[in-house]
Protein backbone atom coordinates (compact mmCIF):
# COMPACT_ATOMS: atom_id res chain seq x y z
CA UNK A 1 0.00 0.00 0.00
CA UNK A 2 1.15 3.56 -0.53
CA UNK A 3 -0.55 7.01 -0.12
CA UNK A 4 -2.18 7.27 -3.23
CA UNK A 5 -3.10 3.62 -2.87
CA UNK A 6 -5.28 4.23 0.09
CA UNK A 7 -6.93 7.51 -1.40
CA UNK A 8 -8.15 5.23 -4.24
CA UNK A 9 -9.15 2.77 -1.61
CA UNK A 10 -11.18 5.27 -0.42
CA UNK A 11 -12.77 6.92 -3.31
CA UNK A 12 -13.62 3.39 -4.51
CA UNK A 13 -15.40 1.78 -1.16
CA UNK A 14 -17.33 5.61 -0.89
CA UNK A 15 -18.47 4.76 -4.77
CA UNK A 16 -18.92 1.12 -4.11
CA UNK A 17 -21.24 1.40 -0.73
CA UNK A 18 -23.07 4.36 -2.33
CA UNK A 19 -24.11 3.03 -5.54
CA UNK A 20 -23.49 -0.45 -5.31
CA UNK A 21 -24.27 -1.47 -1.72
CA UNK A 22 -28.06 -0.40 -1.67
CA UNK A 23 -28.88 -1.87 -5.20
CA UNK A 24 -27.79 -5.57 -3.48
CA UNK A 25 -31.01 -7.26 -2.67
CA UNK A 26 -32.55 -6.04 -6.38
CA UNK A 27 -29.09 -7.40 -8.23
CA UNK A 28 -29.57 -10.76 -6.75
CA UNK A 29 -33.20 -11.06 -7.18
CA UNK A 30 -32.50 -10.19 -11.31
CA UNK A 31 -29.59 -12.33 -11.22
CA UNK A 32 -27.46 -9.33 -12.28
CA UNK A 33 -26.13 -5.75 -11.92
CA UNK A 34 -27.47 -2.74 -13.52
CA UNK A 35 -26.34 -2.29 -16.86
CA UNK A 36 -25.95 0.88 -16.06
CA UNK A 37 -23.87 0.00 -12.37
CA UNK A 38 -21.00 -0.93 -15.84
CA UNK A 39 -20.73 2.49 -17.02
CA UNK A 40 -20.52 4.45 -13.45
CA UNK A 41 -17.54 2.15 -12.31
CA UNK A 42 -15.85 3.49 -15.34
CA UNK A 43 -16.80 6.96 -14.94
CA UNK A 44 -15.40 6.47 -11.57
CA UNK A 45 -12.36 4.60 -12.52
CA UNK A 46 -12.85 1.67 -10.91
CA UNK A 47 -12.50 -0.48 -14.61
CA UNK A 48 -9.36 -1.51 -16.20
CA UNK A 49 -7.22 0.15 -13.14
CA UNK A 50 -4.50 -1.65 -14.81
CA UNK A 51 -4.20 -0.63 -17.81
CA UNK A 52 -2.17 2.07 -20.00
CA UNK A 53 -3.66 5.51 -19.94
CA UNK A 54 -2.82 5.35 -23.84
CA UNK A 55 -5.85 2.96 -24.12
CA UNK A 56 -8.60 4.59 -21.63
CA UNK A 57 -7.45 2.59 -18.30
CA UNK A 58 -6.27 3.81 -15.47
CA UNK A 59 -2.28 3.67 -15.80
CA UNK A 60 -1.81 1.97 -12.51
CA UNK A 61 -0.69 -1.85 -11.40
CA UNK A 62 -2.17 -4.87 -9.94
CA UNK A 63 -2.34 -3.21 -7.03
CA UNK A 64 -4.75 -0.40 -7.63
CA UNK A 65 -6.86 -4.39 -9.24
CA UNK A 66 -6.43 -6.14 -6.06
CA UNK A 67 -8.08 -2.93 -3.99
CA UNK A 68 -11.20 -3.06 -6.13
CA UNK A 69 -11.22 -6.58 -5.89
CA UNK A 70 -10.78 -6.27 -1.99
CA UNK A 71 -13.40 -3.34 -1.39
CA UNK A 72 -16.11 -5.49 -3.62
CA UNK A 73 -15.56 -8.84 -1.61
CA UNK A 74 -15.68 -6.61 1.83
CA UNK A 75 -19.11 -4.50 0.50
CA UNK A 76 -20.40 -8.46 0.00
CA UNK A 77 -20.60 -7.34 -4.12
CA UNK A 78 -20.70 -9.63 -6.40
CA UNK A 79 -19.53 -7.34 -9.65
CA UNK A 80 -17.74 -9.15 -12.42
CA UNK A 81 -14.75 -6.30 -12.69
CA UNK A 82 -11.88 -8.92 -12.32
CA UNK A 83 -13.42 -10.69 -15.24
CA UNK A 84 -13.83 -7.75 -17.14
CA UNK A 85 -10.12 -7.19 -16.52
CA UNK A 86 -8.65 -10.52 -17.53
CA UNK A 87 -10.84 -9.96 -20.64
CA UNK A 88 -8.89 -6.37 -21.12
CA UNK A 89 -5.11 -8.25 -20.22
CA UNK A 90 -5.64 -10.81 -22.95
CA UNK A 91 -6.29 -7.92 -25.64
CA UNK A 92 -3.24 -6.31 -24.13
CA UNK A 93 -0.90 -9.33 -24.47
CA UNK A 94 -2.13 -10.27 -27.40
CA UNK A 95 -4.20 -8.18 -29.63
CA UNK A 96 -2.52 -5.62 -32.40
CA UNK A 97 -2.76 -1.61 -32.00
CA UNK A 98 -5.92 -1.43 -33.74
CA UNK A 99 -7.97 -4.05 -31.66
CA UNK A 100 -5.97 -2.21 -28.11
CA UNK A 101 -7.59 1.08 -29.62
CA UNK A 102 -10.54 -0.54 -30.96
CA UNK A 103 -11.92 -2.19 -27.82
CA UNK A 104 -9.98 -0.67 -24.44
CA UNK A 105 -11.40 2.46 -24.09
CA UNK A 106 -14.60 1.53 -24.29
CA UNK A 107 -14.28 -1.41 -22.03
CA UNK A 108 -12.61 1.18 -19.07
CA UNK A 109 -15.70 3.48 -19.60
CA UNK A 110 -17.86 -0.16 -19.07
CA UNK A 111 -19.65 0.34 -22.50
CA UNK A 112 -18.26 -2.55 -23.22
CA UNK A 113 -19.00 -5.42 -20.63
CA UNK A 114 -16.23 -8.52 -20.74
CA UNK A 115 -16.88 -11.99 -20.45
CA UNK A 116 -14.08 -14.57 -20.96
CA UNK A 117 -16.15 -17.57 -22.92
CA UNK A 118 -14.18 -21.04 -22.41
CA UNK A 119 -15.85 -23.59 -20.80
CA UNK A 120 -18.72 -25.74 -22.66
CA UNK A 121 -20.77 -28.46 -20.97
CA UNK A 122 -18.28 -31.27 -21.83
CA UNK A 123 -15.02 -29.26 -21.46
CA UNK A 124 -14.64 -27.09 -18.25
CA UNK A 125 -11.42 -28.25 -16.59
CA UNK A 126 -10.22 -30.01 -19.72
CA UNK A 127 -10.02 -27.11 -22.27
CA UNK A 128 -8.89 -28.41 -25.00
CA UNK A 129 -11.65 -31.15 -24.85
CA UNK A 130 -13.32 -27.99 -26.23
CA UNK A 131 -16.08 -28.50 -29.52
CA UNK A 132 -16.75 -25.14 -30.65
CA UNK A 133 -15.58 -24.90 -34.10
CA UNK A 134 -14.56 -21.56 -35.86
CA UNK A 135 -14.21 -22.23 -39.63
CA UNK A 136 -12.37 -19.35 -41.98
CA UNK A 137 -14.52 -18.46 -45.00
CA UNK A 138 -13.00 -15.64 -46.84
CA UNK A 139 -12.73 -12.40 -44.05
CA UNK A 140 -14.65 -13.97 -41.45
CA UNK A 141 -14.78 -17.10 -39.56
CA UNK A 142 -17.90 -19.12 -39.35
CA UNK A 143 -18.69 -20.17 -35.41
CA UNK A 144 -20.62 -22.98 -34.80
CA UNK A 145 -21.19 -24.48 -30.31
CA UNK A 146 -21.59 -23.17 -26.95
CA UNK A 147 -20.61 -22.39 -23.96
CA UNK A 148 -21.92 -22.76 -20.24
CA UNK A 149 -21.10 -20.73 -16.86
CA UNK A 150 -20.07 -17.67 -18.82
CA UNK A 151 -19.97 -14.83 -15.81
CA UNK A 152 -21.43 -11.23 -17.15
CA UNK A 153 -23.04 -13.81 -20.16
CA UNK A 154 -26.03 -11.18 -19.91
CA UNK A 155 -24.34 -7.87 -20.10
CA UNK A 156 -21.60 -8.82 -22.22
CA UNK A 157 -20.61 -6.21 -25.10
CA UNK A 158 -17.61 -8.48 -25.53
CA UNK A 159 -16.77 -11.84 -25.46
CA UNK A 160 -13.42 -13.77 -25.39
CA UNK A 161 -13.95 -16.72 -26.90
CA UNK A 162 -11.95 -19.80 -27.24
CA UNK A 163 -12.61 -21.95 -30.56
CA UNK A 164 -11.12 -24.55 -32.41
CA UNK A 165 -9.90 -23.27 -35.69
CA UNK A 166 -7.87 -26.85 -36.57
CA UNK A 167 -10.05 -29.50 -35.27
CA UNK A 168 -7.27 -32.02 -36.60
CA UNK A 169 -4.48 -30.58 -34.49
CA UNK A 170 -3.28 -32.53 -31.90
CA UNK A 171 -3.22 -31.36 -28.38
CA UNK A 172 -3.94 -27.82 -27.85
CA UNK A 173 -2.31 -26.31 -31.02
CA UNK A 174 -5.60 -26.42 -32.47
CA UNK A 175 -7.25 -23.27 -30.52
CA UNK A 176 -7.58 -19.92 -30.85
CA UNK A 177 -9.60 -17.05 -29.13
CA UNK A 178 -11.30 -14.93 -31.27
CA UNK A 179 -13.11 -11.72 -29.62
CA UNK A 180 -16.52 -11.39 -30.35
CA UNK A 181 -19.02 -8.08 -29.98
CA UNK A 182 -22.39 -9.81 -29.77
CA UNK A 183 -24.83 -6.82 -30.16
CA UNK A 184 -26.79 -7.16 -33.50
CA UNK A 185 -25.28 -10.77 -34.36
CA UNK A 186 -27.33 -13.00 -35.95
CA UNK A 187 -27.15 -16.63 -34.80
CA UNK A 188 -25.68 -15.52 -31.54
CA UNK A 189 -27.94 -16.53 -28.48
CA UNK A 190 -27.77 -15.69 -24.69
CA UNK A 191 -29.38 -18.13 -22.28
CA UNK A 192 -31.24 -17.22 -19.16
CA UNK A 193 -28.98 -16.72 -16.09
CA UNK A 194 -28.09 -20.23 -14.32
CA UNK A 195 -29.76 -21.09 -11.40
CA UNK A 196 -26.72 -21.07 -8.86
CA UNK A 197 -26.77 -22.01 -5.03
CA UNK A 198 -24.51 -18.50 -4.65
CA UNK A 199 -23.00 -14.96 -6.39
CA UNK A 200 -26.64 -14.76 -6.78
CA UNK A 201 -26.11 -11.12 -8.29
CA UNK A 202 -23.75 -12.36 -10.82
CA UNK A 203 -25.19 -12.87 -14.47
CA UNK A 204 -23.80 -16.68 -15.11
CA UNK A 205 -25.24 -18.04 -18.56
CA UNK A 206 -25.00 -20.25 -21.79
CA UNK A 207 -23.96 -18.72 -24.94
CA UNK A 208 -24.76 -20.71 -28.28
CA UNK A 209 -23.27 -19.91 -31.58
CA UNK A 210 -25.28 -20.81 -34.89
CA UNK A 211 -23.51 -20.40 -37.46
CA UNK A 212 -22.04 -17.01 -36.24
CA UNK A 213 -19.80 -14.60 -38.50
CA UNK A 214 -17.01 -12.74 -36.90
CA UNK A 215 -14.62 -10.90 -38.48
CA UNK A 216 -11.20 -12.99 -39.28
CA UNK A 217 -9.59 -9.71 -37.93
CA UNK A 218 -10.95 -10.40 -34.78
CA UNK A 219 -8.38 -12.93 -34.02
CA UNK A 220 -6.30 -12.79 -30.90
CA UNK A 221 -2.67 -13.05 -31.72
CA UNK A 222 -0.67 -13.06 -35.25
CA UNK A 223 -1.78 -16.51 -35.95
CA UNK A 224 -4.27 -19.46 -35.20
CA UNK A 225 -3.36 -21.56 -32.34
CA UNK A 226 -2.38 -19.68 -30.08
CA UNK A 227 -5.19 -19.51 -27.96
CA UNK A 228 -4.34 -22.18 -25.20
CA UNK A 229 -1.20 -20.29 -24.55
CA UNK A 230 -2.52 -17.57 -24.46
CA UNK A 231 -4.84 -18.68 -21.76
CA UNK A 232 -2.21 -19.60 -19.52
CA UNK A 233 0.13 -16.88 -19.97
CA UNK A 234 -2.93 -14.74 -18.40
CA UNK A 235 -4.81 -17.75 -15.62
CA UNK A 236 -2.15 -16.39 -13.49
CA UNK A 237 -3.24 -12.89 -12.91
CA UNK A 238 -7.15 -14.47 -12.47
CA UNK A 239 -6.00 -16.93 -10.00
CA UNK A 240 -4.18 -14.37 -8.10
CA UNK A 241 -6.99 -11.83 -8.22
CA UNK A 242 -9.43 -14.65 -7.25
CA UNK A 243 -6.66 -15.49 -4.34
CA UNK A 244 -7.24 -11.85 -3.61
CA UNK A 245 -11.06 -11.95 -3.30
CA UNK A 246 -10.58 -15.08 -1.08
CA UNK A 247 -8.53 -13.33 1.52
CA UNK A 248 -10.51 -10.31 1.83
CA UNK A 249 -13.63 -12.89 2.42
CA UNK A 250 -12.19 -14.64 4.99
CA UNK A 251 -10.84 -11.37 6.69
CA UNK A 252 -14.27 -10.15 6.80
CA UNK A 253 -15.82 -13.08 7.71
CA UNK A 254 -13.61 -12.42 11.09
CA UNK A 255 -15.07 -9.18 11.22
CA UNK A 256 -18.50 -9.95 10.93
CA UNK A 257 -18.23 -12.88 13.47
CA UNK A 258 -16.11 -11.56 16.23
CA UNK A 259 -18.73 -8.69 16.22
CA UNK A 260 -21.81 -11.22 16.19
CA UNK A 261 -20.24 -12.91 19.23
CA UNK A 262 -19.58 -9.91 21.10
CA UNK A 263 -23.56 -8.71 21.08
CA UNK A 264 -24.90 -12.24 21.03
CA UNK A 265 -25.89 -13.64 24.34
CA UNK A 266 -26.32 -17.41 25.22
CA UNK A 267 -26.28 -19.34 28.61
CA UNK A 268 -26.43 -15.82 30.28
CA UNK A 269 -23.26 -14.47 28.63
CA UNK A 270 -22.05 -12.90 25.70
CA UNK A 271 -20.80 -15.69 23.19
CA UNK A 272 -17.24 -14.80 23.03
CA UNK A 273 -16.92 -15.67 26.70
CA UNK A 274 -16.85 -19.33 25.84
CA UNK A 275 -13.72 -20.66 25.05
CA UNK A 276 -14.20 -22.74 21.83
CA UNK A 277 -15.57 -19.73 20.44
CA UNK A 278 -12.22 -17.71 21.39
CA UNK A 279 -10.10 -20.65 20.03
CA UNK A 280 -12.18 -20.73 16.62
CA UNK A 281 -12.01 -17.24 16.03
CA UNK A 282 -8.28 -17.24 17.43
CA UNK A 283 -7.44 -20.02 14.61
CA UNK A 284 -9.74 -17.99 11.86
CA UNK A 285 -7.66 -15.09 12.10
CA UNK A 286 -4.30 -16.40 12.54
CA UNK A 287 -5.06 -18.56 9.26
CA UNK A 288 -6.50 -15.30 7.90
CA UNK A 289 -3.31 -13.30 8.58
CA UNK A 290 -0.91 -15.73 7.20
CA UNK A 291 -3.03 -15.94 3.76
CA UNK A 292 -2.58 -12.32 3.53
CA UNK A 293 1.07 -12.67 4.22
CA UNK A 294 1.51 -15.17 1.97
CA UNK A 295 -0.81 -13.39 -0.92
CA UNK A 296 1.20 -10.07 -0.61
CA UNK A 297 4.44 -11.81 -1.33
CA UNK A 298 2.16 -12.70 -4.45
CA UNK A 299 1.08 -9.76 -5.37
CA UNK A 300 4.58 -8.30 -4.88
CA UNK A 301 6.58 -10.66 -6.88
CA UNK A 302 3.53 -10.54 -9.81
CA UNK A 303 3.97 -6.89 -9.41
CA UNK A 304 7.79 -7.66 -10.05
CA UNK A 305 7.25 -10.06 -12.88
CA UNK A 306 9.02 -12.35 -11.20
CA UNK A 307 6.09 -15.28 -10.44
CA UNK A 308 5.43 -18.10 -11.81
CA UNK A 309 2.62 -20.46 -13.20
CA UNK A 310 3.30 -22.70 -9.54
CA UNK A 311 3.18 -20.00 -7.23
CA UNK A 312 -0.02 -18.57 -8.71
CA UNK A 313 -1.78 -21.61 -8.83
CA UNK A 314 -0.76 -21.96 -4.93
CA UNK A 315 -1.91 -19.34 -4.17
CA UNK A 316 -5.51 -20.07 -6.13
CA UNK A 317 -5.66 -23.40 -4.32
CA UNK A 318 -4.55 -22.61 -0.45
CA UNK A 319 -6.06 -19.03 -0.39
CA UNK A 320 -9.68 -20.18 -1.46
CA UNK A 321 -9.57 -23.54 0.56
CA UNK A 322 -8.38 -21.03 3.63
CA UNK A 323 -11.20 -18.76 2.88
CA UNK A 324 -13.75 -22.11 2.68
CA UNK A 325 -12.45 -23.14 5.98
CA UNK A 326 -12.45 -19.94 7.72
CA UNK A 327 -16.47 -18.96 6.07
CA UNK A 328 -17.50 -22.02 6.96
CA UNK A 329 -16.25 -22.00 10.91
CA UNK A 330 -18.00 -18.27 11.15
CA UNK A 331 -21.10 -19.80 9.91
CA UNK A 332 -20.85 -22.23 12.25
CA UNK A 333 -20.57 -19.62 15.46
CA UNK A 334 -23.59 -17.62 13.90
CA UNK A 335 -25.70 -21.20 14.66
CA UNK A 336 -29.29 -20.64 13.07
CA UNK A 337 -28.29 -16.85 11.90
CA UNK A 338 -25.40 -17.80 9.74
CA UNK A 339 -27.97 -19.62 7.56
CA UNK A 340 -30.19 -16.77 6.88
CA UNK A 341 -29.36 -14.88 3.29
CA UNK A 342 -29.90 -11.48 5.18
CA UNK A 343 -27.00 -12.52 7.37
CA UNK A 344 -23.21 -11.48 5.02
CA UNK A 345 -21.55 -14.74 6.33
CA UNK A 346 -24.38 -17.22 4.95
CA UNK A 347 -23.54 -15.32 1.67
CA UNK A 348 -20.18 -15.60 2.10
CA UNK A 349 -20.41 -18.77 2.35
CA UNK A 350 -22.41 -19.58 -0.49
CA UNK A 351 -20.71 -16.92 -2.84
CA UNK A 352 -17.35 -18.18 -1.64
CA UNK A 353 -17.37 -22.08 -2.25
CA UNK A 354 -17.21 -21.97 -6.45
CA UNK A 355 -13.54 -19.80 -6.01
CA UNK A 356 -12.46 -23.80 -5.42
CA UNK A 357 -13.87 -25.06 -8.62
CA UNK A 358 -13.50 -21.86 -11.35
CA UNK A 359 -10.15 -20.70 -13.11
CA UNK A 360 -8.98 -24.21 -12.74
CA UNK A 361 -10.07 -26.68 -10.07
CA UNK A 362 -8.54 -26.34 -6.80
CA UNK A 363 -7.61 -30.52 -7.62
CA UNK A 364 -6.19 -29.61 -11.30
CA UNK A 365 -3.94 -26.43 -10.13
CA UNK A 366 -2.52 -29.01 -7.56
CA UNK A 367 -0.88 -31.38 -10.42
CA UNK A 368 0.08 -28.59 -12.11
CA UNK A 369 1.71 -27.08 -8.60
CA UNK A 370 3.53 -31.36 -8.69
CA UNK A 371 4.50 -30.50 -11.87
CA UNK A 372 7.63 -28.44 -10.73
CA UNK A 373 8.47 -31.09 -8.25
C1 LIG B 1 -20.21 -19.39 -10.99
C2 LIG B 1 -19.32 -19.86 -12.08
C3 LIG B 1 -18.73 -18.92 -12.93
C4 LIG B 1 -17.92 -19.36 -13.98
N1 LIG B 1 -17.43 -18.45 -14.85
C5 LIG B 1 -16.83 -18.88 -15.99
C6 LIG B 1 -16.50 -17.95 -17.03
O1 LIG B 1 -16.72 -16.73 -16.90
N2 LIG B 1 -15.95 -18.44 -18.16
C7 LIG B 1 -15.69 -19.77 -18.34
O2 LIG B 1 -15.18 -20.14 -19.39
N3 LIG B 1 -16.00 -20.66 -17.38
C8 LIG B 1 -16.57 -20.25 -16.22
N4 LIG B 1 -16.92 -21.15 -15.25
C9 LIG B 1 -16.67 -22.57 -15.47
C10 LIG B 1 -15.54 -23.09 -14.60
O3 LIG B 1 -14.30 -22.60 -15.04
C11 LIG B 1 -15.64 -24.63 -14.62
O4 LIG B 1 -16.80 -24.98 -13.90
C12 LIG B 1 -14.41 -25.29 -14.04
O5 LIG B 1 -13.30 -25.10 -14.88
C13 LIG B 1 -14.61 -26.79 -13.82
O6 LIG B 1 -15.07 -27.37 -15.00
P1 LIG B 1 -16.38 -28.31 -14.96
O7 LIG B 1 -17.44 -27.57 -14.23
O8 LIG B 1 -16.66 -28.77 -16.33
O9 LIG B 1 -15.95 -29.51 -14.03
P2 LIG B 1 -15.09 -30.78 -14.50
O10 LIG B 1 -14.06 -30.38 -15.48
O11 LIG B 1 -16.04 -31.86 -14.85
O12 LIG B 1 -14.35 -31.16 -13.14
C14 LIG B 1 -15.07 -31.69 -12.04
C15 LIG B 1 -14.14 -31.89 -10.88
O13 LIG B 1 -13.14 -32.83 -11.26
C16 LIG B 1 -11.98 -32.60 -10.52
N5 LIG B 1 -10.84 -32.48 -11.42
C17 LIG B 1 -10.73 -31.70 -12.51
N6 LIG B 1 -9.54 -31.84 -13.11
C18 LIG B 1 -8.84 -32.73 -12.34
C19 LIG B 1 -7.53 -33.28 -12.41
N7 LIG B 1 -6.70 -32.95 -13.39
N8 LIG B 1 -7.16 -34.16 -11.45
C20 LIG B 1 -8.02 -34.50 -10.46
N9 LIG B 1 -9.26 -34.03 -10.35
C21 LIG B 1 -9.67 -33.14 -11.27
C22 LIG B 1 -12.19 -31.31 -9.72
O14 LIG B 1 -12.58 -31.64 -8.41
C23 LIG B 1 -13.32 -30.67 -10.47
O15 LIG B 1 -14.05 -29.78 -9.64
C24 LIG B 1 -17.69 -20.74 -14.16
C25 LIG B 1 -18.25 -21.66 -13.28
C26 LIG B 1 -19.07 -21.25 -12.28
C27 LIG B 1 -19.72 -22.27 -11.39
Amino acid sequence: MSDALQLFRTAARQFIQKEFVPHQARWRQQQRPDAEAWTQAGERGILLTDVPKEYGGGGGTFAHQAVVVEELAHAGVQFGAHIHSVVAHFILASGSEAQKRNWLPRMARGELVGAIAMSEPAAGSDLQGIQTTARRDGDHYVVNGSKTFIANGSHAGIVCLAVKTDVKAAGPKGISLLIVEPKDLPGYRVGCPLEKVGMHAQDTCELFFDDVRIPAANLLGPAEGRGFFQVMEKMGYERLAIGVAAVATAEQAVVETTKHVKERRLFGKPLIEFQNTRFKLAECKTEAHIARVFLDNCIERFMAGAVDDTTTAMAKYWLTDCECRIVDECVQLHGGYGYLVEYPVARMWTDSRVHRIYAGANELLKELIAWSL
